[in-house]
């Protein structure tokens, strides 16, 4: 359980190499994180021992086809567990310039900034959010215009993790207001902004509920000049930069989110087998027994979710449902945890003395950024949902010819021969009838209809409309006008059905009641 079967020798290793570091950082994080000062020196030494190569390619220096996004995750999981102001950094830079600038940069920018990247001397962040886009980011108010060989950005960036410690900046900006280009989500271009260049600088630096010894800043932009070598991709590619990277963003935030959960659950039970109260461990009391499995069916449970987002990444997936739902999973019932934690250790779990506390206030930022859980459960809705639809195809149901209850005889569709010829409207009429029966209130889709009727679009929309003009049917048309849903109407029910084959009165009901 703790090495996934499907994890590599490499990364099985790595997982034991990043254990054993954070073991051996975490005085010195625990201690930064009181004098509130940046990891740097911890930082430096993650960039030593290459781990910001995970996702590189091994020409420019990285580990990719040995560690993957499998492996990042991997750093994160162990790295985090000194603390969020260790990952973050760590996070930020996997999605803040190395991904996007391997996908997306022309090879010479690949070749001056990934090897930098990979030996850990240039950090990364991502710059999206702006004072007046949030969620909609498909509003961004940054533009950028292009001049000869540059591009002008102008605009201000805020809440940016790693705000002041970053070398390079994903700066997300409008390159058209043309209404085709932002119907089709071709007017965001994303570049590339180099700490250091003229018009770009930091203007707020946010005091937070969480992340303690982490920068999170507004930066300014005021007509900063980057060479077109730093847009990543073509004009007009920005969506397709932004979610790739958003993807990959989620997923490892529900990785870092795995190591505040083992010491949740490594402080928890180390306190309460050791307070004595009731002349017994804490422990041996049943709701903190609750709370501890709780902790770990949590925990292993988001191990999971993370670690499948990041072997669909590894396969080439967009793994947009998988990172969404380990991002939720892992912060939702992360703070459930946290929230256990603190109780089982009663009032030491609110001391600042342990870690614990923090673990609730970074989480609840973590609920926020990288896309509020709302935008998760609205990704998940859609894609999620999108991805499920063909393994869960309607079912179709028919009165059961003895009992005359309903019963599901079929899935999506009736096979062909068993389905009704359509040689008239009255056929039409006849299944939507037999849908009363079988799913009252329900309207039925033309795929519903032409599950159960040997008939085409056509000729179902053609009878439809003309059962419609006789006020026989009620449709429901889209936007476009095209017929999404029909049932029959009360006439049409009146026309086709006898009270009698309507009538199901269960055995018990005594004849003599009913009417
Ligand atoms: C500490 C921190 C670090 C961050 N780091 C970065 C970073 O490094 N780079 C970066 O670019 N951004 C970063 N962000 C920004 C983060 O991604 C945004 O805060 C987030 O996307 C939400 O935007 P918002 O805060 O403007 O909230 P809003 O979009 O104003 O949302 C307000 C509320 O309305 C809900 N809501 C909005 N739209 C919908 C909808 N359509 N359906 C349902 N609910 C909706 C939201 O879920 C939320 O609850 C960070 C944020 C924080 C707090």
């Amino acid at each position: 359980m703790e090495k996934f079967p499907w994890w590599n020798e490499a990364q099985k290793a790595l997982a034991d190499e990043v254990d054993a570091f954070s073991d051996e950082i975490t005085p010195k994080a625990q201690e930064l994180v009181w004098k509130r000062e940046f990891p740097w020196e911890i930082i430096r030494e993650v960039g030593k021992r290459g781990w910001f190569g995970a996702v590189i390619p091994e020409e420019y220096g990285g580990k990719k086809s040995e560690w993957g996004y499998t492996g990042c995750c991997i750093i994160l999981e162990y790295l985090s567990r000194a603390g969020i102001a260790v990952a973050c950094p760590y996070l930020l830079t996997m999605c803040g310039g190395t991904h996007q600038i391997e996908d997306f940069s022309p090879p010479e920018k690949k070749e001056e900034w990934l090897p930098r990247i990979a030996r850990g001397e240039l950090l990364g962040a991502v710059g999206l959010t702006e004072p007046y886009v949030g969620s909609d980011a498909a509003s961004v108010e940054t533009v950028a215009r292009r001049e000869g060989d540059e591009y002008v950005i102008s605009g201000k960036k805020r809440f940016i993790t790693s705000g002041l410690s970053a070398d390079i900046y994903v700066v997300y900006a409008r390159t058209s207001d043309d209404p085709k280009d932002i119907a089709k989500y071709r007017h965001i271009t994303a570049f590339i902004v180099e700490r250091g260049t003229e018009g770009f600088h930091v203007e707020k630096v946010n005091e937070l509920i969480g992340f303690d010894n982490l920068y999170n800043a507004y930066l300014d932009l005021d007509e900063v000049r980057v060479p077109v070598e730093n847009r990543l991709g073509e004009e007009g590619d920005g969506w397709k930069v932004m979610m790739s990277g958003l993807n990959f963003e989620r997923t490892m935030t529900a990785a870092s989110m795995l190591g505040l959960m083992r010491e949740a659950l490594r402080y928890a039970v180390f306190h309460s087998e050791r307070r004595i109260q009731f002349g017994q461990p804490t422990i041996n009391i049943g709701v903190n027994q609750f709370k501890i499995a709780d902790m770990v069916w949590i925990f292993n449970t988001a191990r999971l979710l993370t670690y499948h987002a990041a072997h669909v990444l590894d396969l080439g997936g967009t793994a947009a449902a998988e990172a969404a739902t380990a991002k939720m999973f892992t912060t939702e019932f992360g703070m459930k945890m946290f929230l256990d934690a603190v109780q089982v250790m009663g009032g030491d779990g609110v001391t600042r003395f342990y870690p614990v506390e923090s673990y609730i206030r970074d989480t609840k930022i973590m609920q926020i950024a990288a896309g509020t859980n709302e935008i998760m459960k609205l990704i998940i809705f859609s894609q999620g949902l999108r991805a499920l639809r063909k393994y869960i195809p309607p079912p179709v149901r028919k009165v059961h010819p003895e009992l005359r209850v309903p019963i599901t005889v079929a899935f999506g569709s009736l096979r062909d021969e068993e389905k009704r010829k359509v040689e008239g409207e009255e056929d039409v009429l006849r299944a939507l009838a037999e849908n009363y029966k079988v799913n009252p209130g329900l309207a039925m889709t033309l795929d519903d209809m032409k599950g159960v009727l040997a008939a085409d679009d056509e000729t179902l929309t053609r009878m439809l409309t003309a059962l419609e003009e006789k006020k026989l049917v009620k449709t429901f048309k889209d936007k476009k006008g095209q017929i999404r849903l029909a049932r029959i109407t009360l006439e049409g029910l009146k026309k086709t059905l006898t009270l009698e084959e309507c009538k199901w009165i269960p055995s018990w009901v005594l004849e003599k009641d009913v009417f």
